[in-house]
């Protein structure tokens, strides 16, 4: 469910008309509801507080990579939610918003000694391991430091699934975490050392999961090394159980339900006693936003051909080109008329900047403005200024109010990032 809808004839966001939006920040621009974020943390908050044996002091934790705006993570943080970060910069960012250290896990494949170091200053909750060697370096810093951080060692179930196999994570080939006959000997090795304390397992198999069935599998393994490790008489008290819940891109699309999702992982780890983590990034964010545009023309061809030329394109939001993936468009003022096939396209220079072909439309014309729908989550921050494009802004909205929370730059401020060598 979001609060994008139409209103006396035009979609709104929330109380704000869109078209006001694009008077006054022109577009392309993001447009976000507090209330619809709001309204899917708390959904998935209940889902899980509705097994508190199961998830024991559970962490929702939200995957910043999928919306790292300040205002969205400010929100978040204030309904007391934590954040999933990759790198150094999305630490500084969650800080920046409020969420607090504790709240904080520190995944990713390629974490720098430097950025290990960093997140040790700063006491974040737990630095998720995905490889011996990254365990060895993090060792070196702590020691370094005199820090015993908790750390969980993310397995790779060898069960991949998800929407594309570019965010596929948990497969046996791909480069994420550790296969489970090493990660229990790489677990044993962490206790060893007084400069770590493994403190849990952590999975993330991908992204834009439909069926609960692979994740049900991957929660399964981890609950049985769980017994296994202690078994030997090592300590598991957490266990973070990723993200990847899908969501409904098309209208009607039949994702799992966070209910259902809980009550699955509830399930396996009923009993176990541990903390249970959750990260998720789409599921709180997709749809919590939209990409604003602009129809600059409308170029029919003698072949019946009809392109929706836009003003955004794969720079703004690039899923489509790179995953494949669809959005819904649609018009922000709907004129009557029968709908038509179009192929919807941005102005740069190649044919990946395509983002839907022979959709159906309803009638449009130059000038007018439509929306590209569940654009809250991997889209403002896969954007780029290739073309030279100014990088797309962001606005937040919250009931009658907004606010621009990511300004487009100037001209004179994109160019002023680059210098011409002296020499020249
Ligand atoms: C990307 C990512 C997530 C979030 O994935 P979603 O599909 O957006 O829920 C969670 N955990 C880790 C480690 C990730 O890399």
């Amino acid at each position: 469910m979001d609060h994008f809808e139409l209103r006396g004839g035009e979609l709104h966001a929330e109380g704000v008309p869109l078209s006001r939006l694009a008077t006054e920040v022109g577009t392309p621009v993001y447009v976000y509801s507090t209330a619809t974020l709001t309204r899917h943390y708390t959904v998935l908050r209940d889902a899980v507080a509705a097994h508190p044996t199961a998830f024991g002091d559970a962490l929702i934790a939200f995957a910043v990579k999928a919306n790292s705006n300040l205002s969205v993570l400010a929100t978040l943080a204030r309904l007391g939610c934590g954040a999933d970060t990759v790198s150094e910069g999305e630490i500084r960012r969650a800080l920046k918003a409020g969420v607090p250290p504790g709240k904080i896990i520190f995944s990713g494949v390629g974490k720098t000694d430097a950025e290990l170091a960093y997140a040790l200053d700063v006491g974040v909750r737990q630095i998720n391991v995905e490889s011996p060697a990254e365990l060895d370096r993090l060792i070196a810093v702590a020691a370094g430091k005199g820090a015993v951080p908790d750390i969980a060692i993310r397995v790779n179930p060898k069960i991949g699934a998800g929407g594309h196999a570019k965010i596929t994570t948990g497969g046996e080939g791909d480069k994420f975490g550790v296969p489970a006959d090493e990660a229990l000997a790489l677990y044993a090795r962490a206790a060893a050392s007084p400069h770590v304390n493994p403190v849990g397992l952590a999975c993330h198999i991908g992204s834009q999961i439909t069926d609960l069935a692979p994740l049900e599998a991957a929660f399964r393994l981890l609950t049985d090394m769980t017994r296994t490790l202690r078994s030997q008489n090592l300590s598991v008290t957490r266990l973070d159980l990723g993200g990847g819940l899908g969501v409904p891109y098309a209208g009607g699309a039949q994702t799992a339900s966070p209910a259902d999702y809980a009550a699955m992982a509830a399930r396996v780890l009923e009993g176990l006693e541990v903390e249970a983590a959750f990260e998720p990034g789409r599921l709180l964010a997709a749809n919590a936003g939209v990409l604003l545009s602009r129809v600059i023309q409308i170029t029919d061809r003698a072949d019946g051909r009809r392109f929706v030329v836009l003003d955004s394109a794969m720079n703004d939001l690039i899923r489509p080109a790179m995953y494949d993936a669809f959005h819904e468009v649609k018009p922000v003022t709907p004129r009557p008329g029968p709908d038509r096939a179009c192929d919807i396209v941005g102005p740069i220079c190649e044919t990946g900047d395509t983002f839907a072909r022979d959709r159906l439309l309803p009638p449009l014309e130059a000038e007018d403005l439509v929306v590209f729908s569940g654009a809250g989550a991997y889209g403002a921050v896969m954007s780029s200024e290739y073309n030279t494009r100014p990088l797309v802004p962001e606005v937040l909205v919250d009931g009658d109010r907004w606010a621009v929370v990511r300004a487009r730059p100037s001209w004179d401020e994109m160019l002023a990032r680059e210098a011409v060598a002296d020499w020249l």
